[in-house]
């Protein structure tokens, strides 16, 4: 009966596909996978060319105090192709195409300047400062493989190829739909007993940065009947979140008024600890994730849990975080039985991680996901540790997050 949280996030992977290709323009396509993998169109650079400004000769024809003539002038981008003649120089500038006849570029730093006659101040060997045609990108080279996520230097390159648009992963759409009689919209009046449907947003947020595309559905209340419409139209995304209902509680109607609407479930309850509940299901190609409604759980079960499934479906590769080795810098009490999320500072000390509590444990304290910049994974068999104790651990949010931790501000 008890599903170890390995097991479970195995299961949900073994259920998600990446989504279809689309073809986008190319800033579009920043942070997405490419659908296909990316074969050089040519070559880079595109013919051989000058990496200095100063002459284009022939190495052979170079020494200390020898005179050349210059015979003729190229600009980055010109259309001319002076040839060099043995004894000769032509003037190029950084880009300009390497002319018939030159083996090497002398900078001019290392020559006297001249317009007419240039002295050179030493011998020059064959091939200095040429960018040779194909020596970054050869034509035919497989340089981006499937799955690579766009960052500005991939666009630079797709750019660099002449293309104007790109294939990769469809955004998926997410459902988000909260449950709870005690839930209000954000904006509205705040009366006795009511709380702010604060999880919609979380998890709209938690969607948007990783690429997904967020539909809040709103407030279903505990009712069959309110949860069944709400839901019926969450299906029709790509992915159905829902938050809160699936305890143990009278009201607790989430899982049930799924399986009414033929939603196929795997699996209802983790052990870990916080967001034991958890319960994950899927109609068709539609994965249903039903996340524990307190705000902290539902983020860290969606961390865990439903970020990787995101990715996944996303079409990237690297979807699981590395797992780092942490020192504890306190003791951490725990019974054996769950593993537990805890809410952890990383700093990186001499070399080595050190990791301490963001705060209290409890789940009810969302202050301690503020502060924390980690997650640090106690084993569920595991019972308490002592300061010094190595954990597992993974990082929280961007890499500059996690740089701010350690690298003081200038
Ligand atoms: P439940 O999972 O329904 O037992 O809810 C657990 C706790 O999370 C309760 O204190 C709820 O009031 C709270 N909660 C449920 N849904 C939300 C929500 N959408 N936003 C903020 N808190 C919520
Ligand atoms: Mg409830």
């Amino acid at each position: 009966m008890s599903l170890s949280y390995q097991a479970a996030r195995q299961q949900i992977l073994d259920r998600i596909h990446p989504l279809e290709a689309e073809t986008v323009p190319l800033l579009e396509a920043l942070g997405r996978a490419v659908a296909e993998p990316v074969i050089a169109p040519l070559d880079l650079p595109r013919f051989d060319n000058s990496a200095m400004d100063g002459y284009a000769l022939r190495a052979a024809d170079s020494g200390a105090g020898v005179q050349l003539r210059v015979t003729g002038y190229l600009a980055a981008g010109s259309l001319e192709r002076p040839s060099v003649e043995p004894g000769c120089a032509v003037r190029i500038m950084t880009g300009a195409p390497l002319p018939p006849g030159a083996d090497t570029v002398v900078p001019v730093e290392k020559t006297d300047g001249g317009e007419v006659l240039v002295t050179l101040r030493e011998t020059i060997p064959p091939g200095d400062h040429i960018r040779w045609r194909g020596e970054d990108v050869r034509a035919g080279d497989e340089v981006l493989p499937l799955g690579t996520v766009l960052r500005p230097p991939e666009i630079s390159l797709l750019a660099s190829f002449n293309r104007t648009e790109i294939a990769v992963v469809r955004r998926p759409r997410v459902a988000i739909l909260s449950t709870g009689d005690e839930l209000v919209e954000v904006g509205r009046p705040l009366t006795e007993g009511r709380i702010v449907n604060s999880n919609s947003w979380a998890l709209a947020a938690a969607v948007l940065e990783l690429g997904g595309i967020p539909l809040q559905l709103g407030i279903a209340s505990d009712t069959r009947e309110s949860l069944r419409q709400k839901m019926t139209a969450g299906l029709q995304a790509d992915m159905l979140i829902t938050s809160a209902g699936v305890s143990a509680g009278d009201l607790d109607l989430v899982r049930e008024v799924l399986d009414e609407l033929g939603v196929e479930q795997q699996f209802w309850k983790i052990d870990i600890k916080p967001g034991r509940p958890t319960a994950f299901a899927t109609k068709g190609r539609v994965p249903v994730f039903s996340l524990p409604g307190n705000p902290v759980a539902t983020l860290v079960t969606f961390e865990e849990f439903v970020r990787p499934a995101l990715l996944k479906m996303l079409g990237q590769k690297q979807i699981l975080k590395p797992l780092l080795r942490a020192k504890l810098q306190q003791p951490a009490r725990k019974k054996p039985g769950r593993a537990q999320f805890m809410r952890v500072r990383v700093r990186e000390e001499n070399g080595v991680l050190i990791a301490s509590s963001s705060g209290d444990q409890n789940t009810g304290i969302l202050r301690t996901s503020l502060l924390a910049n980690g997650i640090a994974i106690l084993p569920a068999d595991h019972g308490d540790f002592a300061a010094g104790d190595e954990v597992e651990i993974h990082l929280l949010g961007r890499d500059v997050e996690w740089l701010s931790a350690t690298t003081p501000d200038p």
